[in-house]
């Protein structure tokens, strides 16, 4: 069973940003308002995350260590849900073979929390603990029993950009949570948690950038656009500006991402790239679940439709401003 894990670890636990992903996403799920990530050297020596949601119940802590033990009912109508919570009981008990864990959490209404410390996924400690509301896990000393998996790890510096680009996504795609996240004691993030996405960017791109946004809005039979592009004076070098969400989940599709790029036409220098964050709702059934498990790429039904609809509202925008 410990190999197993070890072995999922693999696909599951690439680097310190997918821990982070797969922590603050159950933090997500368990319907918290507030998340705080603290994270030091790059996230191998300690990621800290701490919820305000639902907790786990005594009897089930250990449990949720166990492989497939998932508590997230997965219906049919729920397809991309499953999708996008990725592993299916899986996460922690990766997470916990290569790394120490450190687990607080409390369900309101009991009479007390509980605190459990795995080793390479061992339970060695499991003890009451104060009722806070809410979940705090701590991982340290990540791949120390895998140094295979260690020496693949790139920079710090690359280790740290990839965690607050997640950050960056987890909260673009929830601007009704308060997001926090320090490294080494400096803050990278904070996000009001107002539901505002405006000031969700704000909080992540800063208050100058914001304040060179265009509201879009688009919506035919199958799908609502909905969002923010940055005009086409304020650009960035990379693509990674740009996020797309889908039914309130981040996702990765390089054809809307052209799309978008192909709003600006001419506008755009070569090799320059916009900001932009859009919120694109349809039909769960529309979204294609069975790619890669541990990427967030999607294939879209309809995708032809939906590239068209982008790129025209882009364009339409743009001249609205007599860009
Ligand atoms: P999955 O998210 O696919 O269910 P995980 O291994 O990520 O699998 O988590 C296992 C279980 O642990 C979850 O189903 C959930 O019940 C519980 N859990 C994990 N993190 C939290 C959290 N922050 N708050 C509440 N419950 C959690
Ligand atoms: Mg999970």
């Amino acid at each position: 069973e410990r190999l197993a894990n070890q072995i999922a670890a693999g696909e599951v636990v690439e680097r310190p940003a997918s821990v982070v992903k797969e922590l603050v996403e159950n933090a997500i799920d368990a319907g918290s308002s507030q998340i705080d990530i603290l994270v030091e050297e790059a996230g191998l020596k300690k990621i800290q995350v701490t919820d305000n949601g639902e907790g786990i119940a005594e009897d089930d802590v250990e449990n949720a260590f166990k492989r497939h033990a998932t508590s997230k009912i997965h219906s049919r109508d729920d397809l991309f849900r499953i999708r996008t919570l990725g592993f299916r009981g899986e996460a922690l008990p990766s997470i916990a073979s290569v790394s120490y864990v450190t687990v607080e959490t409390a369900v309101q209404g009991m009479k007390q929390g509980s605190l459990l410390r795995l080793e390479g996924g061992k339970v060695i400690e499991h003890t009451p603990a104060p009722l806070r509301q809410g979940t705090k896990i701590i991982v340290e000393n990540l791949f120390f029993n895998t140094p295979a998996r260690l020496k693949y790890i790139k920079t710090l510096q690359t280790e740290l950009s990839n965690i607050g680009d997640i950050v960056n996504r987890l909260a673009l795609s929830h601007p009704n949570i308060a997001f926090r996240l320090v490294h080494d004691g400096n803050k990278m993030l904070t996000t009001a948690g107002n539901g505002d996405l405006k000031q969700t960017i704000a909080g992540i791109f800063g208050v100058q950038t914001a304040k060179k946004l265009l509201a879009i809005e688009a919506k035919d039979l199958d799908f609502t656009v909905t969002g923010y592009i940055s005009l086409p004076e304020v650009t960035r070098a990379s693509r990674n500006y740009i996020s797309t969400i889908i039914n309130g989940r981040y996702i990765k599709n390089f054809a809307l991402n052209k799309a978008i790029i192909t709003g600006y036409g001419s506008k755009l220098m070569v090799g320059r790239f916009p900001i932009a964050v859009l919120e694109i709702t349809m039909d769960p059934l529309l979204v294609d679940v069975n790619v890669h498990p541990t990427k967030q790429e999607v294939r879209l039904s309809k995708e032809p439709e939906l590239t068209k609809l982008i790129s025209k509202t882009i364009n339409e925008r743009l001249r609205l401003e007599n860009l």
